[in-house]
This record gives C-alpha cells, sequence and structure tokens, in this order.
C-alpha cells in the first residue's frame, strides 16, 4: 500500500511530489509507475504514444491509486503540452527513446533525432522552470572496452582497470562512423553532455543513469504476437521468441560478447532511491546494473534453454542454438560492445544501492510471466488451418 511516512536516507520524511514521467508506457515506465502506485504517495503524470503496457494501473478508475497517475498520449516531438506538464511537476524523468539495436544501423536517423534532438526542449525546460531532472541514458555511451583493443592473448585482459566501467573515468570508445550500430551510444552520450553542461553553467538540477541490460517481464515485444512479425527487439524477447517457437535461438557471430543483466525491479529499486534522495543525486551519473550477473551471450542461450524446459514442462531442442553473422541478422552497419561490467562505487557510495537476483532467479520468473503470457497465443498464431 501507498504510505505516507516514507523517510530517505538520511532520516527525514519524504514529501509526496509530482513527477512527469516521459514514456512511462514503455518497459522500464511500467514497472516504475507500479511501483510509485503500490509503495508510494507520488503522483504521476505519464506521457507517452502507446499505454497498453500501464492499462493494468489506469483502469478501472476504481483502483486504489486513481487519483495519483493520470495519463497523456502525446509525441513529445510536437506537441505544445510537453512544457506546461513539466511545469506542473516537481521532476522530470525521461525514458523516452528508440532504444533497440535493431534499428541503429537501419534507422540512424530517427535513433540521433529520438536519443538528441527530441530530448533537447525537456532539458530546456527543465532548466528554464528549475525543474529537477532525471535523464535516461545507456551503458553503450562507454562503447567498447580498452581491453578490447589488446592482443587476444594479452594478460592484461583479465585486469579490470582495462574493462570495468567507471562513470567518472572511462572512455567512451565507438566505432568508425559507417559502424552506424554507434549512432544511438553518440547521441546519448552528446545529450549527456548538453545536460551537464546545463548544470554547470545554468544549475540545472540532474541525474543521469546509465542502465546495464535491465531485463524483466513487459520487456519489448513478441514478433507477430503484439509487436511486428519483422521486427527484431532486444536479446531477452528474441531468445524467448525462439523458445517459444520451438527454433533455434540465433547467436550473433558466435554469441562471444558479454554482458550483465539486472533484473528489473532491482533496478527500480535504485531509481526510487534516486527519485526521493535528491542531495545524494544531483549532479550525478550512476551507472545501474549487476556486476556478478555476467555472461556471454551463448551462456544467456543456453540458461535460458535450460529455465524455459523447466517453467514451461516442454523438452529443449536437439539443437538449441544456431551461429549467424551479425551482416545476416542485423544488416551492414551493425557493430558490437565487448564487454559491460558496470562499476558500482558510485552508486553504492551515493544511496547504497546493491542489486539482489540472480540470473538464474531472474530468468525463472521472467520466463514464467513469458510462458503464461505468450504461449497459448503463438500456439494460435501458429495452428495450420483445418482442412476444410
Ligand atoms: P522502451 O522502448 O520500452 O520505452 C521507451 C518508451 O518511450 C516507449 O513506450 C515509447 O513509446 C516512448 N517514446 C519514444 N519516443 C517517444 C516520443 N517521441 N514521445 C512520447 N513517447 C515516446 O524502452 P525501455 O527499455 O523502457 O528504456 C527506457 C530508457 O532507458 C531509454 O531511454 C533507453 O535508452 C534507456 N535504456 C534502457 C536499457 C534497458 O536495459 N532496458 C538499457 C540502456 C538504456
Ligand atoms: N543477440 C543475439 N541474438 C539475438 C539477439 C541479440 O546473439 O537474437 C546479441 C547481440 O548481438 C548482442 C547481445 O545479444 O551481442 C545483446 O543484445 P541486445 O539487443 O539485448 O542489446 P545490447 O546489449 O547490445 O544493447
Amino acid at each position: 500500500m501507498a504510505s505516507g511516512n516514507r523517510v530517505d536516507l538520511s532520516g527525514n520524511p519524504v514529501k509526496p511530489i509530482t513527477i512527469c514521467m516521459i514514456g512511462a508506457g514503455g518497459f522500464i515506465g511500467s514497472h516504475l509507475c507500479e511501483k510509485l502506485m503500490a509503495e508510494t504517495p507520488h503522483k504521476v503524470l505519464a506521457l507517452d504514444v502507446y499505454n497498453d503496457k500501464i492499462k493494468h494501473l489506469l483502469e478501472p478508475d476504481t483502483l486504489p491509486w486513481a487519483d495519483r497517475i493520470q495519463f497523456h498520449r502525446l509525441n513529445i516531438k510536437n506537441d505544445s503540452r510537453l512544457e506546461s506538464l513539466i511545469r506542473m511537476a516537481d521532476l522530470t524523468i525521461n525514458l523516452a527513446a528508440i532504444c533497440t539495436p535493431a534499428d541503429y544501423n537501419t534507422r540512424p536517423l530517427d535513433t540521433i533525432y529520438s536519443n538528441f534532438i527530441d530530448a533537447i526542449p525537456v532539458v530546456k525546460y527543465c532548466s528554464g522552470n528549475s525543474k529537477r531532472l532525471i535523464h535516461f541514458s545507456t551503458c553503450e555511451v562507454y562503447g567498447k572496452t580498452i581491453g578490447s583493443f589488446l592482443p587476444k592473448d594479452s594478460p592484461l585482459r583479465q585486469d579490470p582497470s582495462y574493462y570495468v566501467l567507471s562513470e567518472d573515468t572511462s572512455p567512451c570508445i565507438f566505432g568508425s562512423i559507417e559502424k552506424q550500430r554507434w549512432s544511438y551510444a553518440c547521441a546519448k552520450q552528446l545529450i549527456e553532455r548538453l545536460i551537464y553542461a546545463e548544470g554547470a553553467e545554468n544549475g540545472l538540477d540532474f541525474t543521469i543513469v546509465r542502465p546495464f541490460n535491465w531485463i524483466g517481464p513487459r520487456m519489448d515485444f513478441i514478433p507477430g504476437i503484439d509487436g511486428p512479425s519483422e521486427g527484431v527487439p532486444r536479446v531477452l524477447a528474441c531468445f524467448s521468441n525462439n523458445l517459444l517457437r520451438r527454433e533455434p535461438l540465433k547467436l550473433v557471430d558466435g554469441g562471444q560478447s558479454q554482458r550483465t543483466f539486472v533484473y528489473i525491479k532491482d533496478a527500480i529499486e535504485a531509481v526510487l532511491l534516486m527519485i526521493e534522495n535528491p542531495s545524494r543525486s544531483n549532479g550525478q551519473i550512476f551507472n545501474v546494473g549487476n556486476p556478478n550477473n555476467e555472461v556471454t551471450v551463448k551462456q544467456l542461450a543456453e540458461m535460458m534453454t535450460e529455465v524455459y524446459a523447466k517453467v514451461s514442462g516442454e523438452p529443449s531442442l536437439q539443437t538449441p542454438t544456431i551461429d549467424i553473422s551479425s551482416e545476416e541478422f542485423y544488416g551492414v552497419g551493425y557493430d558490437d560492445s565487448d564487454k559491460r561490467i558496470p562499476d558500482m562505487t558510485i552508486i553504492n557510495r551515493q544511496l547504497g544501492w546493491n542489486p539482489k537476483t540472480s540470473l538464474w532467479d531472474l530468468l525463472e520468473s521472467t520466463l514464467t510471466y513469458q510462458h503464461r503470457t505468450y504461449a497459448e497465443a503463438i500456439k494460435q498464431a501458429t495452428a495450420k488451418p483445418a482442412a476444410s
């Protein structure tokens, strides 16, 4: 239940605030709205072009939080209501973005506009109206690790100073311009620099969040069920789709890239700490990830196959994975981040936050959700029409 007696990390009471959440209808937004409605007294002005993922929080209007959440269907590219909604709120959280890798090299203009140009008015309105901003960037601003440029057999590759990604010391290393994969990372980096400069020159109170592969229920879409058949979502939904359809999981370039995955519910705890502890969060850039949950993409595929067999009761395929080239899977201009281990020093020091959920446990709850939500729909979609 929503509690009016919340205290911050210094033991001071937290006053209820109004939050303008842009991109509230997406994966992260839906979990953040859920948390804010269930556990806090804060109000949310939820802005997005879609609301399917937060419908359960908006209807019926007898829900206990009905007077604390208001959905505004708008596109921030071209809607004059944006500034007044930011002015009505104490805090703006900007989640809106094109953020699926399949778009970065195939729709680089939309990617750059969405992640940089469209975010500029949000920053300006917050700065001009003295409103606090929490902006969602990405771990991809780090690009490739320094270690990836060392010879394959160099012992320095095992030295954390060559691969751990730190907010205040690591460089941002992207590929060449024709590797359009980096359009997203570069746009996110430039908006981070703009926000940082608004802080330095105009006193904007900002917090920048760099998510490291947050995953869980409601992430992206299952192609042909609640998204386009030809669409390519992020890896969790790609592999879930393959498992649901009993197809081999596709390992891009052999699945050798490494990622750390954090459970969405753990990550949302970190965002709530940022919301309720402005003095510890303003002016900060935070990595939010789980350094203990590192796997190669191949290992992720193997673990998801095992977990899915357990939760669905269906035996695994004889050939559970196949290799595919990145050019065939994503098209020209794709490139990859080799390894992503977040340095947790700053978020630990400022907010005392630590992720809790192991990769196995988070996959078990997420794949249980995927199976419950999609298995029947896939069965119906793939059933052959009866012979007439
Ligand atoms: P998402 O695609 O599920 O959510 C983004 C939401 O923004 C969508 O609902 C979309 O409709 C909305 N949106 C986009 N453009 C809009 C516009 N012009 N006007 C109004 N609404 C618009 O993505 P997500 O995973 O929830 O990510 C949220 C943020 O976090 C993004 O900025 C993303 O770059 C960042 N991020 C997420 C992850 C992750 O692990 N999920 C990793 C790195 C960065
Ligand atoms: N990937 C894969 N098969 C898929 C989808 C993705 O091998 O069906 C790989 C992708 O090339 C990348 C990793 O999985 O190395 C993570 O991809 P995701 O789309 O989740 O985003 P990223 O972490 O690269 O931002």
